[in-house]
């Protein structure tokens, strides 16, 4: 596997947003097997379909790529926040892949993340653009990173070194136990996981989530029973083996590393 763009395809373009996608598309399509269901590889779609780069041949999965040059960072930049916001309610939102290059077009981190990680809380609307734009009134978004629970974020390159294949399936095989179709149940299970991940230790109380009343109620202002629902959520996370209950209010996280032994 190379982690090298071929800098020779983006000869012919001009502007640095068309030279890196001609050769990140190019990169994955070369190089990257498909982590839902572990194909050898994806196929690139025709440039002209809408936010959807790339899909397996096996699973009929579909992918989209984002690439970032150097960091990540805590939010990409994506579509029209309309289309973003529809397509999150629908069953065919793509899975997402996201990946960070170097300023010499190294692949240096690639990670995927699942299509029911996305919730309206990810997306972030962008201000009109102004009278004077090209597109003048159109409204875009951003895809807050940062929002998006760990455990949605599996790594398939890490400092260059890419994951085995059979690893990355059983990590998703896992996590796909927190799909969730609707987006009101889907929101409050990832608030639920945001807020246990945030706790400094593995083990935590039920009062250590209830901190977080006040964060959930502003987020689900139309719920008035917001610990009773605290309490639902993390019976969920207990059945899908995220948690695991030790009596007398005690909870433990379940890390991955245990999950894929
Ligand atoms: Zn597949």
């Amino acid at each position: 596997m190379s982690l090298s763009f071929d800098i020779e395809l983006a000869t012919h373009y001009k502007s640095n947003s068309q030279r890196v996608r001609v050769m990140s598309e190019q990169w994955v399509a070369d190089n990257v097997y498909c982590p839902c269901c572990g194909n050898s590889h994806l196929r690139k779609l025709k440039n002209n379909t809408p936010v959807s780069d790339f899909v397996c041949e096996k699973c009929q999965k579909i992918f989209e790529l984002k690439s970032k040059c150097q960091h990540i960072g805590t939010k990409i930049a994506g579509s029209a926040y309309s289309k973003m916001i529809e397509r999150i309610t629908s069953a065919t939102n793509p899975e997402l892949l996201v990946l960070q290059y170097s300023k010499d077009y190294n692949v240096q981190n690639l990670v995927f993340v699942p299509s029911f990680f996305f919730t309206p809380d990810v997306i972030e609307r962008r201000p009109p653009l102004s009278k004077t734009a090209r597109r003048a009134g159109w409204i875009g978004s951003n895809i807050l990173y940062k929002n998006i629970p760990q455990q949605g974020k599996i790594s398939l390159i890490t400092d260059g070194l890419m994951a085995n294949i059979d690893n990355t399936t059983k990590a998703y095989n896992h996590i796909k136990k927190l799909h969730v179709s609707n987006i009101d149940s889907r929101s409050w299970i990832l608030d639920v996981l945001n807020c246990i991940n945030s706790l400094r230790t593995d083990d935590f109380y039920l009062s250590d989530v209830y901190q977080y009343t006040n964060y959930l109620s502003q987020k689900h202002p139309q719920n008035l029973h917001i610990e009773a629902k605290v309490r639902q959520q993390l019976q969920v996370l207990r059945d899908k083996r995220f948690i695991v209950f030790l009596g007398n209010g005690r909870y433990r996280k379940v890390s991955h590393s245990l999950i894929l032994s």
